[in-house]
């Protein structure tokens, strides 16, 4: 069935209601476990109906926001979707109290009831109004970003219309781009800085009203850290510090002499050649036509996934008048298909669309065995190792895009990586700062954050920037105000997929067969199970990111990255 016929009816609240807790009075006063587990599908059943049509409606907005239909949609799950949250709550202590709870958890296993139990310790009633705030605390946020409009060579333009000349060839042109781009963050710096501190005492204030001694406890709960600790986060970033940033300073030294300069600026530092960055040789549907043939030499399963895939019509990547920008993969249970959203624009970013989206609509399509919809996708740190690793397992066909390039997508890709991670624990280590100390002001945090890039990345020159030299980077990073904790994530999945591309280096054979079955069991397990299932070392064990950079160091070293 293609895309355009799946059934979209807004569902009727007060029925919807009326029939969950009926089914929560049964399993409350159940004393058979089959037919708890009965009463507990029969739910699923309907929250799984629930999340398809939220999505249908979301997908289908974001394709068109200017469809009428679709936009009263919206309004409908902008203002309904926490009264549906609170009917999953209501589940939640079903199960949780219920005195054949550990019989259920046998059963339904260990994973959902810990996800239940983060759900139920990060929310009351009395917090509502909190929330609220936060979430206007964010659309703020948002809305202030979007409302950039740069002047630049003659024309008024947003943050991304501005992308490609911050990677302009030009040097000059890039100076004047990023100075544009920031002229934008320090007229609003005031207003970045009420928002960020309105949010720190928002969460701080949540925190204390249920119980915990700071944000940083209730962030770790909200970002379902169920099996690792701040410590242990902190002692990765010590590895990070100690064994990949002086890794990450070479490489930028090495970046430097390669378009002749004597030392990179900060507008250098995303232009890697002085020939330009590696870009894909053909239109969007060149593109598409090359990602099908890709993934059907890769393997049965990725076969079989990708015409599924385009046959449904389930990849909208184009960019239209109307549509939404930025991309996502989601699923929608009842038709148990996952989607890909985005805006192509001719840069190798459309490449990863087709890796690393793909990874994640791979990922899916390969668990959408699991019925609990919790289960479906793993917790943020392990969703990202399914799609970062993909990335790697498609460089065998990277050729088939970029042609000449292929040597710079190579470099740019594996250096990246290196490159990447000192910053996200950047990010991790500002935001523990931050929500340990509620009461710095906005000047005290952003010498936090410029003290902590002297140490994460100590080649980073602002003397010509002095928005940048007073510590106002992270202000573009919204993850920061929207997610917060959400960011060493992407970094202890690097490191995995550091391990599978390490590992099909070696034996592609068995590196496919152990990712291909942690795709299989989706969200089942918790991060450091799942990387057991999989046979990878955890990244907080002392020696793992010793493991993969030795292996990187040598392979870029063995590249002439000066002929690129
Ligand atoms: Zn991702």
């Amino acid at each position: 069935m293609k895309f355009s016929d799946y059934k979209y009816k807004r569902p009727d609240y007060e029925k919807t209601k009326a029939d969950f807790i009926h089914l929560i009075e049964q399993i409350e006063t159940s004393k058979d476990l089959i037919e708890q587990l009965e009463l507990i599908q029969k739910i699923n059943k309907i929250r799984n109906s629930i999340d398809t049509m939220s999505n249908l409606s979301h997908i289908r907005h974001t394709i068109n926001t200017e469809d009428p239909f679709y936009n009263e949609e919206k309004d409908y799950w902008d203002n309904m979707g926490p009264m549906y949250h609170e009917l999953d709550t209501l589940f939640y202590k079903a199960l949780i109290l219920h005195p054949d709870k550990d019989n259920m958890k046998n059963h339904l296993g260990e994973q959902l009831f810990k996800l239940m139990e983060n759900s139920l310790k990060s929310f009351s009633a009395e917090i509502i109004p909190d929330l609220q705030e936060e979430n206007k605390e964010i659309s703020k946020y948002v809305k202030l970003l979007a409302s950039a409009k740069i002047i630049f060579e003659g024309k008024e333009r947003n943050l991304s219309g501005m992308t490609p000349f911050l990677l302009s060839k030009d040097r000059s042109t890039r100076k004047r781009a990023q100075e544009a781009k920031y002229l934008f963050f320090l007229q609003n710096e005031s207003e970045f800085d009420e928002i960020f501190n309105n949010l720190v005492l928002i969460r701080d204030r949540i925190a204390k009203k249920l119980g915990y001694k700071d944000f940083i406890e209730l962030g770790y709960i909200r970002m379902n850290r169920i099996d690792y600790s701040s410590e242990m986060v902190a002692n990765f970033r010590k590895q990070v510090q100690e064994e990949i940033v002086p890794v990450a300073t070479s490489l930028y030294k090495k970046q430097a002499k390669r378009l002749n300069l004597d030392n990179l600026s900060y507008y250098d530092e995303k232009f890697e050649f002085n020939s330009g960055n590696a870009t894909p040789k053909g239109d969007t549907d060149w593109i598409i036509d090359q990602g099908k043939k890709m993934y059907h030499e890769m393997s049965l399963e990725t076969s079989e996934f990708i015409d599924f895939m385009i046959n449904n019509d389930l990849m909208d990547l184009t960019t239209k008048k109307g549509k939404a920008g930025g991309g996502y993969c989601t699923f929608i249970a009842d038709y148990k298909s996952p989607f890909i959203f985005s805006n192509f624009n001719g840069t190798s970013g459309d490449i990863d669309v087709l890796t690393h989206e793909a990874g994640h609509a791979f990922q899916v399509y390969r668990s959408k065995w699991i019925e609990i919809p919790e289960l479906l996708w793993a917790t943020y740190e392990s969703s990202e190792i399914h799609s970062m690793s993909m990335e790697f397992f498609t460089w065998d066909w990277m050729e088939n895009f970029f042609r000449e390039d292929t040597q710079k997508y190579f470099y740019t890709h594996l250096g990246g990586a290196i490159k990447f991670i000192p910053y996200g624990v950047l990010v991790d280590e500002f935001q523990h700062e931050v929500y340990k100390n509620p009461n710095l002001t906005p000047q005290e945090r952003k010498e936090v954050w410029r003290k902590l890039e002297k140490i994460y990345k100590p080649h980073s020159d602002y003397s010509e920037n002095p928005f940048l030299e007073n510590g106002g980077w992270w202000i573009q990073q919204a993850h920061i105000f929207e997610v917060p904790f959400y960011y060493i994530d992407y970094t202890l999945a690097q490191v995995c997929a550091l391990q599978f591309w390490k590992k099909m280096r070696i034996n592609r054979n068995e590196a496919w067969i152990d990712y291909i079955n942690l795709c299989n069991i989706g969200g089942t397990k918790s991060f450091l199970n799942l990387l057991k299932h999989a046979n990878l070392i955890s990244p907080f064990e002392n020696n793992c990111i010793k493991n993969i950079l030795d292996p990187v160091k040598n392979y870029l070293k063995n590249i002439d990255d000066s002929s690129l």
